[in-house]
């Protein structure tokens, strides 16, 4: 076997008059991987993959897949298969009909037609409801048909847009790891779009971020959330406590940073009097008294603002640093005895601590 990418993008744009719908995207897409794309409405995602799967064509740059410019090509001659946020399965088709209708497509004989529909039933977890139609399956089960539908083909990559957004919240949850272990049962290639970053982190290999048509951020889901490489993943990926920073000065592989929880040493470099970010998950504020150390930052008192009981955790709002004015979010066990007005000491381990530029 060959360790070339099964996708690759090229430079690839998009233009509609003036909006920049993909901007200058280059990604490559291993035989194998769930890659998703993530980013907030109107990001450029759908644009992407439309891309991928033949039903919008580039303004610039090049796709191959399997080795195949793909670039002007119709999704009909694509080893791709879309999956559509509607579904848009046929009504007035039965849900075995629906599912073969790729087959019948590809001129696949009516025989093997209704055994490979009634397979990816199987698959999908609809077994026996090929006689049913469309208007008596749940939403839930009519995302399956399309699944059912879009396996049936054996695509070598299927692309999935948005496909889990009209589920309720359970359900949701429910596909999500459903969708996993067909990608893996099929060994074959998914690239699903979604908006959700709890949904992104679930289900991918990688992830891209994308931010105004281009890519922001680009690997697997723990770099991403733990290790942001700017400001706008930070934010989108989650609740982050972003501290506002100035170099002071330069300690070997330090750098000093004078910020209004006191100065903080973290690994990195820069000018004096730069602008910096530090970035801190609310989980990694840890409450305690701990003296400033090349392990921990200390981050002095703060006094509590709001408290929110979840459940396997409370959610602490408060407000610290110099003037008391900068809000700070942390976490606490679920049985941990706070009160409104509290103050707290707390501090967060520097390993943690991710050094923002932009
Ligand atoms: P997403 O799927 O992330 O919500 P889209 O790819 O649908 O984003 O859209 C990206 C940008 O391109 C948006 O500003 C959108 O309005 C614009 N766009 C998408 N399709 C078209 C089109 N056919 N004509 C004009 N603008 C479009
Ligand atoms: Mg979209």
């Amino acid at each position: 076997m060959n360790n070339e990418p099964l996708v690759v993008l090229d430079s690839v744009s998009k233009f509609y008059g003036d909006v920049i719908a993909a901007n200058d995207v280059s990604m490559n897409i291993a035989q194998g991987e769930f890659l998703v794309l993530l980013g907030p409405s109107g990001s450029g995602k759908t644009t992407i993959l439309s891309m991928m799967g033949g039903f919008t064509i580039p303004s610039k740059g090049k796709i191959s897949i399997a080795g195949e410019d793909v670039t002007d090509m119709s999704p009909a001659f694509r080893p791709t298969v879309t999956v559509f946020q509607d579904y848009a399965l046929f009504p007035h088709m039965s849900v075995l009909d629906n599912v073969a209708f790729g087959l019948l497509m590809r001129k696949v004989s009516k025989q093997d037609r209704i055994k490979r529909a009634e397979e990816s039933l199987d698959k999908v977890g609809l077994t026996g409801f090929g006689k049913r139609g469309i208007h008596q399956l749940s939403g839930g089960q009519r995302q399956r048909v399309a699944l059912a539908r879009a396996i049936a083909v054996e695509p070598a990559v299927l692309l999935l847009d948005e496909p889990l957004g009209a589920l309720d919240l359970k359900i949701r949850h429910q596909m999500q790891e459903e969708l996993v272990h067909l990608q893996q049962n099929l060994n074959a290639t998914f690239v699903h779009v979604t908006h959700d970053q709890e949904e992104a982190m679930s289900i991918a290999d990688n992830i891209a971020l994308i931010n105004h048509g281009g890519i922001e951020d680009y690997g697997p889901p723990e770099r991403i959330y733990l290790r942001p490489a700017t400001l706008f993943t930070a934010k989108f990926m989650g609740e982050s406590n972003i501290i506002s920073a100035e170099i002071s000065g330069q300690d070997d592989d330090l750098v000093k940073l004078s910020t209004k929880f006191g100065e903080i040493a973290l690994p990195g470099a820069g000018e004096s009097g730069a602008e910096r970010s530090v970035v801190l998950r609310p989980e990694q504020i840890k409450i305690g008294t701990h003296d400033a150390s090349e392990r921990l930052i200390a981050l002095g008192e703060c006094k509590v603002s709001e408290i929110i009981f979840q459940g396997t955790h409370k959610v602490l709002y408060a407000q610290g640093g110099q003037g008391m004015d900068t809000h700070i979010q942390l976490r606490a066990a679920p049985d941990f005895a706070v009160v409104v007005g509290d103050m707290l000491e707390i501090y967060a381990e520097a390993s943690d601590a991710v050094l923002l530029t932009h």
